[in-house]
């Protein structure tokens, strides 16, 4: 068993543990693509996939690299996803949401943490995963530079109820798992 070492983190005043967890969670509408509607062109864990909607959003709308973001966030015990790129700001317009990504993994590492495992859900209707449910894992652990035996992506529908169900919405949840580096 490792040490626990009591020590405060200096960012977050978050307990520095041998393990950390945080869970993630996005949602986000989808429209019509524009002009039609609102929606930007569907990506979902840096992958783009041809539909006809697509997420609302201020950045590029990928819920899937938002809610990972967001758990490692959180298992670092930081401001979540909004409060360090806010959709106020003008540079977030449309932006690759890999960059978000990349930031929180670039606080793991900075922090002594290295990503021992997530577990993905991703909620939708339409498009289906299933045909790029492989691309999109191995793209996640290219992003996180973990392998992919490391990263879990569960696909599911909302049994066509609710906004997700209708196919009006996408929603992901993620749970991720931080260890102390050198012994992940
Ligand atoms: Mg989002």
């Amino acid at each position: 068993m490792p040490t626990t070492e009591k020590t405060a983190h200096p960012d977050s005043g978050a307990q520095v543990l041998p393990m950390r967890v945080g869970h993630g969670y996005d949602l986000h509408r989808l429209e019509p693509l524009a002009p039609a509607g609102a929606g930007r062109p569907m990506v979902l864990g840096g992958v783009r996939f041809e539909h006809d909607r697509g997420p609302v959003g201020h950045s590029d709308g990928d819920a899937l690299l938002h809610a990972v973001t967001d758990a490692l966030l959180g298992a670092l015990g930081e401001p979540d996803i909004g409060q360090l790129f806010p959709d106020t700001a003008p540079e977030n317009d449309g932006r690759d949401s890999r960059e978000f990504l990349a930031e929180a993994v670039r606080r793991v590492v900075s922090s002594g943490y290295a990503i021992g495992n997530l577990d993905c859900t991703v909620v939708l209707e339409r498009p289906k995963m299933g045909p790029v449910k492989e691309t999109m894992r191995n793209t996640l652990a290219e992003l996180l530079g973990v392998p992919a035996s490391r990263v879990n992506l569960k696909g599911k529908t909302h049994e066509k109820v609710d906004a997700v169900g209708e196919g009006r919405a996408v929603e992901v949840h993620v749970v991720a798992l931080l260890m102390r580096a050198g012994e992940a």
